[in-house]
């Protein structure tokens, strides 16, 4: 068994899997008078599979709309398995079509990524969208934050947020590495002032204000810990191992510190990272978290 369905407002619900680790996040659903609305899919087809049981435990409506967070592999992967029409940042479907099933098989040669296809999505914004489906619902682009197309999708009547990978709960991670620090921390103050109670993250445990907060914080740890850093002359890989990351070292998945420095300096120096420094500072930080553990 993989996930549970919580419901966190009448008829809306996340779906929590695992701890959070890599590649096991979360999903949502809406259930409206005539169908449902889904809010990411999976890293692979038996994970969906029995997403999909899970699904119809609480409703038989038909999944008719697709909201992807953005494109990382997790959240899009098992997309061809809804016959929904897909919604997402015009950025995530750029990142989408780009994200290919060999590179990451490579980088986590130990996770099962069968089934996983690249399904484009049909429609998308770019900074906001609303949804009516016997309530309203708000798609919302903060700016480049865990990647260039995140959205978040807030329900104001419910108080209901579903941030994406915009919030690892505490003690999830925060991974800054295909975005922007400073983004990041913009788009969590973006989070924390909504009107809101329930944060549903893309990795970890339904969460509060408290959890965004917190991962703001490690945010704002890791950017003045890489600029002291930069001061002194230290490269970023060596910053990264350098830095004492005190209560954040039993944080899950606290290899993340590499991507993140890596991130934290480009944006630091105003350069710009390509693909391949992307994937370089991924295998870093991947090596340094085989190491870890
Ligand atoms: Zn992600």
């Amino acid at each position: 068994m993989f996930g549970k369905m919580v419901e966190v407002a009448p008829n809306v619900y996340a779906y929590i899997q695992g701890k959070g680790e890599w590649f096991v996040n979360n999903a949502g659903l809406i259930v409206g008078e005539r169908y449902a609305i889904l809010i990411d899919t999976l890293s692979n087809e038996q994970r969906t599979a029995e997403m999909i049981d899970k699904i119809r435990e609480v409703t038989d409506k038909p999944v008719r709309i697709l909201v992807n967070t953005h494109g990382h592999p997790d959240h899009v992967w098992t997309n061809h398995m809804f016959n929904a029409i897909a919604i997402c940042h015009e950025n995530a479907r750029k990142e989408t079509t780009t994200a290919f099933v060999e590179i990451y098989q490579t980088l986590f040669p130990d996770l099962d990524f069968s089934g996983a296809k690249i399904t484009p999505q049909d429609v998308t914004f770019e900074r906001t969208l609303k949804i009516y489906a016997g309530r309203e619902i708000y798609l919302k682009h903060p700016g480049v934050a865990h990647t260039t197309g995140d959205c978040y999708v807030y329900l104001p009547e419910e108080k209901v947020v579903f941030c994406g990978d915009l919030l690892f709960a505490k003690p999830c991670t925060p991974l800054a590495l295909g975005g922007s620090i400073r983004g990041y921390i913009k788009a969590l103050d973006e989070l924390l002032s909504l009107d809101a109670e329930i944060y549903v993250p893309g990795h970890g445990e339904v969460a509060g204000k408290e959890e965004v907060s917190a991962a703001k914080e490690y945010l704002e740890f890791v950017y003045e810990e890489a600029r002291k850093r930069l001061e002194r002359g230290m490269v970023w890989y060596e910053a990264a191992l350098d830095i004492d990351l005190g209560e954040y070292r039993d944080w899950r998945e606290s290899e993340r510190i590499v991507g993140n420095i890596a991130r934290a300096y480009a944006e630091l120096k105003g350069e710009e990272m390509q693909f391949s420094d992307i994937v370089e500072a991924a295998k870093r930080m991947l090596e340094y978290g085989k190491k870890l553990r």
